[in-house]
C-alpha cells in the first residue's frame, strides 16, 4: 500500500512525485509510456521554456483563460522564483531571453528532464514505465489502480497528472478526462489551443514561409472584431502560424465553432500609424521613380507578398510609381494596414500545443488541489481547465499545481 500514486510522469506529475517523496511520503510514479517527459522534451522546440520571468502574480494570471484565476494559491505557493531557486538549486541555470522567456542556457530540455528525474529518485519515489493505468477504483478509503498489464496497486490517496489530448505520441490520450467523469468531475469540452490557423485564400503558396516580426492581427467573426494581438507570425503550407496566431487560436475556435463567418485583418507595418505609413510609402516611390511600382514596393513589404498585395488594392503592377494616384496610394495603405485572411478553421487537437478545457476548475480545491468529489483524488497539470499563452505559462502552471498536489 502506498501512501500516494501518482499518474503520468510529465512535468506536473514529476513535480508532484518528487515533493510527494520528499515529505516522507511512500511514493510510486506511474507512467504509460517507455519514458519520462516525452512533451517535456519537445517543449519550446527542445529548448524547453521552464516559465516567464514575469514578477507579478496577477500579470502572469493574465495570461491564462479566464479560468487563470484558479493558480493564484498554487502560485503562492510555488512560482517563478520558486521554480528558478528549484532548478539552480539542482544545477540548472537559467537565461531569460524576450518577452521574460526562460530557458536552461544550455538550450536543451533534456537538462530540465534529468533534474527532475533526479529529483523524484532522490526523494525516494519509485518510477514504473510502461503502466498504462486503466482504471481507478475506491474502495472506503483506498485506492485500487487497475493498470493494462493486469498489475493492480493500492494507495491513500492519488494524483491524476496525465496530460490533454495534444500530441498523443507523447503519451496524453485524454485519460484523465475520462476517469475524472468516472469519478463524477465535470470536464468541459476539450479543445485545440495554441495552434495553427487554417486560411481558404489560394493564394498562400507563394505566401509560405514569409515572416513577420511584429504583425497586430485582428480577429473578425461575422464583421465584429473579437480580439486583437500583436507579435510574430509566419504564413505555413495550411495558413498561419507563430506566436501571434497561436494565441488567438482558441478563440477563432471558439467563434467557427459557433458557426460565426471568421476573417483576420493583419496591420503588416504596425509601428507606423496611417500617416507615417503614407509618408514612407510616398517615399520610396519618389526614391524608385524609374521603377515599376511592384519592385518600389519590395523596399517596404516582402517580395513574395507585392503581387497579392497591389492586386488586392486595385493597382497595376506594371505602373511607374508617377502614375499612380494618390488614391491608388491610400488603397495600398488600406491594404498593409487590414489585409483580410479568410479563417477556414484551426489545425487539430493533436497538432495543439496544448488542450483548453479539461476537469472543471469548480470541482477541485484551489488550495490544496484535492477533488470536492472524491475525497483523496487530487489533479495536476494540463488536464485542468487552465491554459495559458505561449512565453512559459503552460509548464509553470504544471509545475506549480504539481507541487502544490505533492505537497498536500
Ligand atoms: C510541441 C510543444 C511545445 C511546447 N512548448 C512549451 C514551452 O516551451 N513552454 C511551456 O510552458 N509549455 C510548452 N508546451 C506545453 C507543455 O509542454 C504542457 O503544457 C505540459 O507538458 C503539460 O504537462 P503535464 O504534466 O500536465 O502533461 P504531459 O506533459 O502531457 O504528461 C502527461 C504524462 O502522463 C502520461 N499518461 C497519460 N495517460 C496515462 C495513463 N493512463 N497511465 C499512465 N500514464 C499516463 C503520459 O504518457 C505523459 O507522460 C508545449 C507543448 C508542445 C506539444
Amino acid at each position: 500500500m502506498f501512501d500516494v500514486i501518482v499518474i503520468g510522469a510529465g512535468p506536473s506529475g514529476m513535480m508532484a512525485a518528487g515533493r510527494s517523496a520528499e515529505l516522507d511520503n511512500k511514493t510510486l510514479l506511474l507512467e504509460k509510456t517507455d519514458s519520462p517527459g516525452k512533451k517535456l522534451l519537445l517543449s519550446g522546440s527542445h529548448r524547453c521554456n521552464i516559465t516567464n520571468n514575469c514578477s507579478d502574480e496577477e500579470d502572469f494570471i493574465q495570461n491564462f483563460s479566464p479560468t487563470g484565476k484558479f493558480l493564484r494559491n498554487a502560485f503562492s505557493v510555488f512560482f517563478n522564483r520558486e521554480l528558478l531557486r528549484f532548478f539552480r538549486k539542482r544545477g540548472l541555470d537559467v537565461k531569460i531571453e524576450n518577452n521574460g522567456r526562460v530557458f536552461p542556457v544550455t538550450d536543451r530540455s533534456e537538462d530540465v528532464l534529468r533534474v527532475l528525474v533526479k529529483y523524484v529518485k532522490d526523494s525516494g519515489c519509485a518510477i514504473l514505465y510502461r503502466k498504462e493505468v486503466s482504471d481507478i477504483i475506491k474502495q472506503g478509503d483506498v485506492f485500487e489502480i487497475a493498470v493494462k498489464d493486469n498489475s493492480r496497486y493500492s494507495a491513500k490517496k492519488v494524483i491524476v497528472a496525465t496530460g490533454g489530448l495534444s500530441y498523443p505520441k507523447t503519451g496524453s490520450t485524454g485519460f484523465g478526462f475520462h476517469i475524472a467523469k468516472k469519478l463524477g468531475h465535470t470536464v468541459i469540452e476539450p479543445k485545440p489551443g495554441l495552434t495553427g490557423v487554417i486560411l481558404k485564400n489560394d493564394f498562400l503558396k507563394e505566401w509560405q514561409g514569409v515572416s513577420f516580426e511584429d504583425a497586430a492581427v485582428g480577429v473578425y467573426a461575422d464583421e465584429r472584431l473579437i480580439h486583437k494581438g500583436r507579435g510574430e507570425m509566419i504564413f505555413t503550407h495550411f495558413g498561419i502560424s507563430g506566436p501571434v496566431i497561436l494565441n488567438m487560436s482558441r478563440i477563432v475556435y471558439d467563434a467557427i465553432s459557433s458557426g460565426k463567418r471568421v476573417f483576420l485583418s493583419v496591420d503588416f507595418k504596425p509601428g507606423l500609424n496611417h500617416r507615417e505609413l503614407d509618408l514612407l510609402l510616398h517615399e520610396k516611390l519618389r526614391d524608385n521613380a524609374v521603377k515599376k511600382i511592384n519592385n518600389a514596393l519590395k523596399e517596404i513589404i516582402p517580395a513574395r507578398l507585392v503581387r497579392k498585395i497591389l492586386e488586392t488594392a486595385r493597382v497595376d503592377k506594371d505602373k511607374r510609381p508617377a502614375q499612380v494616384s494618390k488614391k491608388e496610394i491610400r488603397s495600398i495603405l488600406e491594404t498593409l494596414k487590414g489585409f483580410r485572411l479568410a479563417v477556414e478553421s484551426v489545425r487539430p487537437i493533436q497538432e495543439a500545443m496544448i488542450t483548453c478545457g479539461g476537469v472543471s476548475v469548480k470541482e477541485i480545491d484551489p488550495k490544496t488541489m484535492e477533488s470536492r468529489i472524491t475525497k483523496g483524488l487530487y489533479f495536476a497539470g494540463e488536464l485542468i481547465d487552465v491554459d495559458g499563452s505561449t512565453g512559459g505559462s503552460n509548464l509553470q502552471a504544471a509545475f506549480s499545481t504539481g507541487w502544490l498536489a505533492g505537497t498536500s
